[in-house]
């Protein structure tokens, strides 16, 4: 079976995550064979570099020779048991790792089987710790403009991606969305810090306007991942931290994209050197391996929860998979990981390479920023840089660069006009140079308005 007829099959049958199918009319779907360290192989043995840690995920390959080795030995121990009444050694060893290394103060792990579970159970814990203390008014959320939080409905109601929310905003809550931090929109001469700090206004508007009926704000630190890699300093966060407490609203920082060393640090909430009252971790918690997700809170919250049963005070939020003894195996091989190889130090030469070889990009006609946060660097492709004019998104010059770089052998998936580069931090610095290259060409290809002889190769494939 070639790539050919794995695709038909699997378009007879199965309706892909964020996809109009029918695009697969035109563009080709690549079923993938095997995978190992930063490549992707499909059935005729061509090869992508994943420069998006599928999806973020990945943090050290596929097919990581350390985390198959824990996996597979936890797999012949315990593959699954029910956390309710119920424990298993990897679920209290991960915990104990995790509250060792997160922001002082969290030492309460929930566990959930994705990153939308875990933004649910921070704002149903946010929500019934005011309920229990007796603060009945709170019933709210205060988002930023451009969030992504997820796709379950309480999650994509404290999302603010349009295109993800629109149709279904009948069915979704109504939280309070202030305009976004995002240096982007800072004025020419202004630093990213004075944007950030003139930003709060807002916020801090907000909280003192609605803070009586508002549990939580609720952020991802530092990069607004999905919303377009929109980035900002960490003194918001700071300023955040010191106005929730002010005005006695919680503060749930989304970490799920930006935790486990994205920004440069292990997570983004330690620039800033705050602690949230929620933090909720997934994506590369598992090392990009299995579903998983926790929310890490402080004993102030837990202890609201904490009586006798006939209060009825009780977290009764569960998922069939939580704290699954098979994920917890994988996230403390990558925890091992982290430590062993001194991982943080090592990303700084591998970020700092990622900047050298897309530098040239700022002076592209068709660049309007190369922007960066350790290992997460965004390009702003535009149609006119001096009034930084977006292309249309009905171009969809993102497909076209999607396109190019698949020819090339490189996954890059950018969100609309951004493009970016996100990889498992075991990519070599020859492969960064690589795919800066393909971006740049790809990026050429995507602006240009002649049709790309490979892009047509590449529908040919299909
Ligand atoms: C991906 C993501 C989520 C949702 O996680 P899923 O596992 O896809 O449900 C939530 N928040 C942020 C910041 C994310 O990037």
């Amino acid at each position: 079976m070639n790539n050919h007829d794995w695709a038909r099959r699997d378009l007879a049958v199965v309706w892909h995550p964020c996809t109009q199918m029918k695009d697969h009319e035109q563009l080709p779907l690549i079923p993938i064979r095997r995978g190992e360290g930063v490549w992707l192989e499909d059935f005729e043995g061509r090869r992508y570099l994943d420069a998006i840690s599928s999806w973020w995920v990945n943090l050290f390959g596929h097919a990581n020779p350390r985390i198959n080795d824990a996996v597979k030995a936890q797999m012949d121990q315990l593959e699954h048991v029910i956390l309710a009444g119920f424990s298993h050694e990897p679920v209290v060893r991960l915990s104990e790792r995790l509250i060792a290394l997160a922001p002082p103060g969290l030492n309460h792990c929930f566990y959930a089987d994705n990153g939308s579970a875990a933004i649910e159970v921070a704002l149903k814990m946010s929500f019934h710790y005011w309920q229990n203390v007796g603060k009945k008014n709170k019933t709210r959320f205060i988002n930023l403009a451009g969030s992504y939080h997820g796709e379950t409905l309480g999650a994509l109601a404290v999302g603010d991606v349009s295109l993800f929310k629109e149709t279904y905003q009948p069915l979704l809550l109504t939280p309070i969305t202030v305009p976004s931090p995002d240096c982007y929109q800072r004025e020419a001469g202004e630093s990213c810090a004075d944007y950030s700090v003139r930003a709060f206004a807002h916020m801090e508007r907000a909280l003192a306007q609605h803070a009586h009926e508002v549990c939580a704000v609720i952020v991802e630190p530092l990069v607004q991942c999905a919303g377009g890699m929109r980035m900002y300093d960490p003194v918001y966060l700071k300023l955040l931290r010191a106005a929730c407490d002010r005005h006695g609203v919680h503060l749930i920082a989304d970490e799920i994209a930006v935790g486990f060393g994205r920004t440069g640090t292990l997570f983004a909430c330690e620039q800033a050197a705050i602690t949230p009252d929620f933090m909720c971790l997934s994506k590369g918690l598992t090392g990009g391996y299995l579903p998983m997700s926790v929310v890490l809170t402080h004993d102030t919250v837990y202890q609201a929860f904490y009586d006798d049963y006939a209060r009825l005070s009780a977290f009764l939020h569960s998922h069939s998979y939580t704290g699954n003894p098979l994920a917890c195996s994988a996230a403390l091989a990558t925890l091992d990981i982290f430590a062993a190889d001194d991982v943080i130090a090592r990303n700084r030469a591998l970020a700092a390479e990622m900047a050298q070889a897309t530098a040239h990009l700022r002076d592209h006609p068709h660049v309007a920023e190369v922007r960066q946060m350790g290992m997460i660097l965004a390009v702003e492709m535009v149609q006119d840089k001096a009034s930084r004019t977006p292309y249309p998104w009905q171009e969809r010059r993102g497909v076209r660069l999607y396109r190019h770089a698949l020819s090339r052998g490189a996954l890059l998936r950018p969100l609309g006009n951004v493009s970016y580069l996100m990889p498992p931090y075991v990519i070599t610095p020859e492969q960064i140079r690589f795919l800066a290259e393909v971006m740049t060409e790809s990026i050429d290809v995507a602006v240009s308005d002649r049709p790309d002889a490979s892009s047509a190769t590449a529908t040919l494939l299909f």
